[in-house]
């Protein structure tokens, strides 16, 4: 008889715990996983898939009015949000139903069920069955921070915005990051009315300043509203539902829906971590060491919920070199470094490495490049937005420290930039190399 009815119980099969699952499977462990909600997470179900879906849909009002511009005689158009929602919806399904399949071949245990910890060797279900295994995973990844003063819970979180009804007229969006810009982008091609509300006194803030100004500045322009430096004082429902909200400088906004995006928080309660006695960050976090491991041996946790990187191909990693180091005797560990990430607003940023602030700090003496221009398809179709991209090195070795560009296609572009970023290469490394013409991306190499 088995010690254990597992070599791997995950509990969370979202980006990270269903790349370990199969990974681990594939390696030979037999290997169970717990999802209370839906497989895929929060990546596939009710983030980055769906959001980039809706942004691609967004994009048709510009895409639609400037293909006038290009000849094509494009009858006055009418937007049926109910007919894209459903189809996003449909296809999210598809991707869960593929993940499930995916499991399943590798002959995955699957259990659509709420999963904790009873001890460092025991998973209980919600249906009150316990399932030993030698190794445990948590990979319950993080939901959406919700605040507390009066009224907002007639507020929505970003779970909900993918069942609207209908897109509201006048839509409040809270937080700076990148997920309110981007619904703060999506919503007003739409249609809505948007403001976005900012407690600090600035978007993005882990952005370089250059970009995120110039996304301010074309965002404004696009008719969102931003009100800086000031936080909720309540929200109150009007007897015809529209919400009035009132901000602690006294001054009040109504609006159909009320969107948090203001942070997100590693799901770690409930689970009989503090039990177990396994270390928890103030925040919530699960604390790894670098293979992932946390102070219970047997207890290792990736993703979200370690809050080290809160973004899919991060968690994916994790999983990654989890499995392969614990059951395929392959050790490694994911490098932090230089990992590239996008706003997906309109226009998108996408940035790698140090911002020039990061740079002065870190390295003392840097340089930096910019290129600003009008994209050729941009000036035809007269529309007056130029894109920025902004490189910083270091003074001395002229090696690229920082790229961070905003523009048509940035993420599209950026991902292969930062194979040279992450390379080490210098500006004058990517100067010998000859322009693509005509292109956005040749800016990156003729930068002055
Ligand atoms: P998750 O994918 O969240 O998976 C955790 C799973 O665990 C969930 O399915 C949950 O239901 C389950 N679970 C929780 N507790 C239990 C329990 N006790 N028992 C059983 N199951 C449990 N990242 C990007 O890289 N690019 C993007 O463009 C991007 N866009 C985003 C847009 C939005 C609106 C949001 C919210 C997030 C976005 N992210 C994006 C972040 C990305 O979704 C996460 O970083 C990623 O999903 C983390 O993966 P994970 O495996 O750690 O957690």
């Amino acid at each position: 008889m088995p010690e254990f009815d597992y070599d791997l119980f995950v509990i969370g099969g979202g980006s990270g715990g269903v790349r370990a699952a199969r990974i681990a499977a594939s390696h030979g462990a037999k290997v169970a996983l717990a999802e209370e909600y839906r497989l895929g997470g929060t990546c596939v179900i009710r983030g980055c898939v769906p959001k980039k879906l809706l942004v691609y849909g967004a994009s048709f009002a510009e895409d639609l009015r400037d293909a006038r511009r290009f000849g094509w005689d494009v009858p006055d158009c009418r937007f049926d949000w109910p007919r894209l929602r459903d189809e996003v919806l449909a296809e999210v399904a598809r991707l869960e139903d593929v993940y499930r399949d995916t499991l399943a071949t590798r002959g995955v245990r699957m259990f659509q069920q709420r999963a904790a910890l009873v001890d460092p060797h025991t998973v209980e279900l919600a249906d009150g069955s316990r399932h030993g295994a030698k190794v445990i995973l948590v990979s319950t990844g993080a939901r959406p921070v919700l605040p507390t003063f009066p009224g907002a819970d007639l507020g929505v979180s970003s779970n909900e915005v993918f069942h609207f009804k209908a897109v509201p007229k006048r839509l409040v969006i809270a937080g700076g990051g990148y997920i309110a810009n981007e619904f703060a982008g999506i919503f007003n091609k739409f249609g809505a009315e948007v403001t976005v509300v900012v407690h600090s006194g600035t978007i993005l803030r882990r952005y370089d300043a250059a970009v995120r100004e110039r996304l301010l500045e074309i965002s404004r322009k696009k008719g969102i509203a931003f009100r800086f430096d000031t936080r909720f004082e309540s929200v109150a429902q009007k007897p015809d539902g529209s919400l009035a909200i009132r901000t602690v400088d006294g001054r009040t906004m109504e609006a159909d829906c009320l969107l948090f995006a203001i942070g997100r928080r590693p799901n770690s309660a409930g689970l009989g971590l503090e039990a177990l006695g396994v270390k928890l960050a103030k925040s919530g976090a699960v604390m790894v060491d670098d293979d992932s491991r946390t102070n219970v041996p047997s207890i290792f946790a990736v993703g979200d919920v370690t809050d080290r990187m809160q973004l899919t191909p991060v968690a994916i990693r994790e999983g990654q070199a989890f499995a392969d180091t614990q059951f395929g005797n392959l050790p490694h560990r994911v490098d932090y470094g230089c990992v590239p990430s996008a706003v997906y607003s309109h226009p998108p940023i996408a940035a790698v490495g140090l911002t020039e602030a990061e740079a002065r700090e870190k390295h003392g003496m840097v340089n930096v490049y910019t290129a600003e221009f009008r994209p050729m398809k941009n000036v035809l179709a007269q529309r007056d937005e130029k894109a920025l991209y902004k490189m910083v090195t270091d003074a001395v070795t002229g090696q690229v420290l920082g790229l961070h560009m905003i523009g048509p296609d940035a993420p599209e572009i950026l991902q292969a930039a930062a194979v040279a970023v992450k390379a080490k290469l210098t500006k004058a490394q990517f100067d010998e190399t000859v322009a693509l013409h005509p292109t956005m991306s040749e800016e990156l190499v003729l930068m002055r």
